[in-house]
């Protein structure tokens, strides 16, 4: 089963170098992966090891094939050329420290039914406060309305998280400062020019946010407005100003392209940051109520932090609507106490056709739960239902 017709896929499959060439060409996409984390800076940089397709280039461009989903060969070939060339946001894909030895031995077991799905892989600490004030430094000569553009994009975060945002007019006690730069700005990540990389932001508590004034910047959020969507891309930089990395799957704001009119969360990006900054149950607080959807057959995700240990009662409720209005005797939807303290809690079923073997991620949790422990996680799925839309709400009563 190809996605392409078989003449397609053997050219998108033709091979541009492998181990062992030698030229401008490698020594280019090697400074590029370098950049982007997959190949280890450092070390040898002499002409002579520059230009060589080394053991190490095999392997960063075996590790951007898996995480990109691409067939996973080490060698240079078209469409991994063509993704790399991409549009995209500046930031390392796999950050700083990362073992990429065991990261290439472990990408193997990535997409197993074990995998926690719930994670982005590389996010970095949050900030420690839930109420962050913003700058916008500059504007650009592009836009009129870029503060608007970048006011919406935070909005864009406060609506699916507890955070709260203010812009500010002054840098003195801004969080986040946002702006436009060219070329070398002084922070150690150059700007190219047009094309290519669009803009980066730093992970918290520096909290940089930098557009590529070479890009010609528009204002998607009411459509299409041709050059580089401003909206989309300052909600990507903003949630790595928020902590979040790179998520690998292409559907989200936090992959790495760039994706002109994406301007909505999706469920990985909300279980994102919902995992650096959990609802908060208030001390005093003796019900917190949170609430979740899940779209064709996704799932939800919300996590409850009561701030210490304490003993609680913790139920969900759920809703589901079909848009095929075909319902099988099998579909349904369920809202879990999946995690308590990162956890998984017993299960009460699993296997069957939508269950996993037992103790797996997939299997079907309690629907209310009482025990002892300081951070809930709630979880939304449905069953044999990719066009089953869920909606559901959980909730945590203090009983102490
Ligand atoms: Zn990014
Ligand atoms: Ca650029």
């Amino acid at each position: 089963m190809s996605k392409y017709p078989a003449e397609r896929a053997q050219q998108l499959a033709k091979i541009v170098h492998r181990e062992g060439a030698r030229g401008a060409g490698v020594a280019l996409v090697k400074q590029l992966l370098t950049r982007l984390g997959y190949h280890p800076a450092g070390g040898k940089t002499d002409l002579y090891s520059a230009d060589l397709y080394d053991a190490d280039m095999t392997r960063a461009v075996r590790l951007f094939q898996a995480y990109f989903h691409l067939p996973v060969t080490g060698n240079l070939d078209v469409q991994t050329l063509k993704l790399l060339r991409q549009p995209r946001c500046g930031v390392r894909d796999i950050p700083e420290g990362v073992d990429l030895k065991a990261l290439d031995e472990s990408l193997g077991n990535a997409g197993s039914e074990t995998d926690d799905p719930f994670t982005f892989r590389f996010n970095s600490g949050p900030w420690e406060s839930y109420d962050l004030r913003y700058q916008v430094y500059n504007g650009s000569p592009d836009l009129t309305t870029e503060v608007e553009c970048i006011d919406a994009a935070f909005q864009v975060w406060a609506a699916a998280s507890p955070l709260h945002f203010t812009r500010v007019n002054t840098a003195d006690g801004a969080d986040i400062r946002l702006g436009f730069e060219s070329g070398d700005h002084g922070d150690g990540s150059p700007f190219d020019g047009p094309g290519h990389i669009l803009a980066h932001g730093f992970y918290p508590r520096n909290g940089r946010v930098h557009f590529d004034e070479a890009e010609t910047w528009r204002d998607w959020r009411f459509g299409d407005a041709g050059g580089e969507d401003l909206f989309h891309v300052a909600i990507h930089e903003i949630g790595h100003a928020l902590g979040l990395g790179h998520s690998r799957l292409d559907s989200t704001i936090m992959y790495p392209f760039a994706h002109n009119g994406r301007h909505a969360l999706a469920e990985e990006d909300i279980r994102g940051i919902l995992s650096l900054y959990p609802f908060r149950a208030g001390a005093s607080a003796r019900a917190t109520v949170v609430n979740l959807w899940a779209f064709a057959g996704g799932t939800g995700s919300a996590l409850v932090d009561f701030g210490r240990r304490r003993r609680f009662l913790a139920f969900g409720q759920t809703t589901f609507v079909d848009a095929l209005g075909d319902y099988d005797r099998d579909n349904a939807c369920a809202l879990d106490v999946f995690r308590v303290d990162g956890e998984l809690v017993g299960n009460v079923g699993y296997g069957g056709d939508h269950l996993g073997t037992n103790g797996a991620p997939s299997n079907l949790f309690p629907g209310a739960y009482i025990g002892v422990g300081r951070t809930v996680q709630f979880r939304l799925s449905t069953f044999h239902s990719s066009d089953l839309s869920a909606y559901g709400s959980g909730c945590v009563l203090a009983l102490d």
